[in-house]
């Protein structure tokens, strides 16, 4: 293991919820596969960054419009791997946020796919994206992340880790803040958003966090299996003799759903 340990939040999720997943996917670097929700997710994620973009960089156009170039932007990236279905269901979401923005106001936005990597110790960094990054009517920033998620959300609600961390990432460029909005945003709830404030000392208590992990993971000899429902959506299922014997007991969890846990 190098000295130097580079963390993520889907890293660090990935460490917590299955130790053998994590030494596949991090130590051994085995190759992850891509699926239908990959591509649906990365290509409404595109478009939606085109569109938030076009403004922060001053576009006058009427939403619409805007729109239909940022679609046209993702879909030559993306189009090839889009199955009709797939292609069905981003134009539906897609057109539920143009009719959510023109009833609604688009807000402030500063920042789209904010990418950051930094140091917090000498041998622990972070680094990751931020999806939107806006100014509220109250002056209080605020980071955004998509959700494609067709699940409920009450494992979301359960779970601010990733906006925390977006909201520490923050606080180093602000360190005069004393609080930040995180929402999760979830395209396929008709953009309902999850919102919670977090203060400035709840943010700091992350980078505690990420050492915790960093220490467990460099401390970490066996990486054992943690066979649970997710199992079924493993990149790695068909190599781990604990993930097949969890799938083969649960016949439904073998089939793929449109729609990932977390992306
Ligand atoms: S199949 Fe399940 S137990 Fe095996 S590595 Fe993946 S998540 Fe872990």
């Amino acid at each position: 293991m190098s000295d130097h340990i580079k963390l993520s939040v889907s890293k660090t999720k990935c460490f917590k919820q299955c130790k053998k997943q994590y030494h596949y996917a991090y130590v051994l670097k085995f190759p992850k596969k891509e699926r239908n929700y990959h591509v649906t997710g990365s290509f409404c994620h595109k478009v939606l960054e085109e569109f938030h973009q076009a403004y922060i960089d001053g576009c006058v156009l009427p939403y619409n419009v805007t729109m239909t170039q940022a679609w046209k932007t993702a879909w030559a990236e993306f189009g090839a791997k889009m199955t009709p279905d797939m292609k069905r269901e981003c134009w539906d979401l897609i057109n539920g946020y143009l009719r959510k923005v023109s009833r609604e106001k688009l807000g402030n936005i500063l920042a789209v796919e904010q990418k950051f990597e930094f140091n917090i110790t000498e041998t622990v960094s972070i680094r990751g994206g931020i999806d939107k990054v806006t100014l509220d009517d109250d002056n209080v920033l605020r980071v955004s992340d998509y959700k494609t998620t067709k699940k409920g959300k009450k494992y979301l609600q359960d779970d601010m880790f990733q906006l925390m961390t977006y909201g520490y990432v923050l606080l180093q460029e602000h360190p005069e803040i004393d609080k930040i909005r995180g929402s999760y945003i979830l395209l396929r709830h008709d953009f309902e958003e999850i919102t919670r404030e977090f203060s400035r000392e709840q943010l700091l208590g992350i980078k505690q966090q990420f050492l915790d992990y960093a220490q467990s993971i460099n401390e970490e000899t066996e990486f054992p299996a943690n066979p649970t429902v997710l199992c079924g959506w493993c990149d790695h299922v068909d190599i781990c003799e604990e993930g097949r014997a969890k799938v083969a007991s649960n016949p439904a969890t073998s089939k793929s759903i449109f729609g990932e846990v977390g992306y």
